[in-house]
């Protein structure tokens, strides 16, 4: 087993990796201290399973119609939907929404909490500083956006001043979240920050009680991480950050394995009971 993430980095030249670490903060290089473990599957047992989507009782007829229709929405229609949004007061004071970016099939879905000025400004998620340290990270594991990546936020609409969405507005918002994992269908959610983790897990949990391990969202594996703002006023972080990319790196590549594996001989009639 390699025992550091660093050895698989994408064969691009030896400056731009050491240009990419620079920027996570990771040179020298870093190297686990343990062995990782010997299979990212042993580490997978499901320790949070988000439930699924709550019962819609006793909500009047135009939420649970609201409900119905964003959970048909198909892509050609999603980003008209979200901008036309009211259901909670973000729409009053954003200047655009931010539906989301990247390959609508995307294997690989990062999930951020809300869009803050300049994503605010461009109506795309994780443009500003944020975003750049976010690019930095998918170039590290070989990846790009809009390329096999969709990013997304739990909100959808900026708050003002950037503050932490209130509970009330990520519930109006995750309809939207949710039928947009249902399209990409990805192989792998990483969850970037408490807002993401903690709504689509559906817990009241820490970061650092939650990273480290692979949970579920209705199945799909999901991965928790610092966020990328975070990340950049806590510099000694990005290692544990690194440490989480490189999990959800072989979470991805354990799949592959195993989707990939014939299936075994069967050498006996199974026993129908
Ligand atoms: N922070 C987020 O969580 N999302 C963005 O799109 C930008 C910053």
């Amino acid at each position: 087993m390699r025992s550091s993430c660093v050895a698989h980095l994408p064969q691009t030249s030896v400056v731009d990796r050491s240009e990419i670490l620079r920027e996570l903060g990771l040179l020298p290089i870093w190297r686990l201290r343990a062995p990782a473990p010997a299979s990212p599957s042993e580490d997978s047992t499901p320790s949070t399973v988000a439930p699924a989507a709550r019962p819609t009782q006793e909500l009047p007829a135009s939420a649970s119609d609201r409900l119905r229709r964003i959970a048909t929405l198909e892509w050609r229609d999603f980003a008209r939907d979200v901008d036309a949004c009211t259901a909670c007061g973000l729409c009053r004071t954003r200047n655009k929404s931010v539906p989301g970016v990247g390959d609508a099939q995307a294997q690989w879905l990062f999930v951020g909490e809300a869009p803050g000025a300049e994503e605010d400004a461009k109506g795309e998620p994780f443009v500003g500083q944020a975003g750049r340290l976010l690019d930095n990270m998918l170039a590290a594991l070989g990846m790009k956006r809009g390329t096999n990546v969709y990013i997304a936020n739990v909100l959808k609409c900026r708050p003002p001043g950037n503050r932490t969405p209130e509970p009330s507005e990520a519930e109006s918002c995750r309809p939207y979240l949710d039928r947009q994992i249902e399209l990409i269908k990805p192989s792998l959610i990483v969850a970037l920050g408490k807002s993401a983790a903690t709504t689509l897990l559906n817990v009241e949990a820490t970061i650092a009680s939650l990273r480290g391990r692979v949970h579920r969202y209705r199945g799909v594996p999901l991965l928790v991480t610092y966020h990328p703002a975070y990340l950049l006023r806590n510099l000694p972080d990005k290692a544990k950050a690194w440490e989480d990319l490189c999990l959800a790196r072989a979470t991805m590549q354990r799949m592959h394995a195993d989707a990939n594996q014939p299936l075994p001989l069967q050498t006996e009639m199974p026993d129908p009971n």
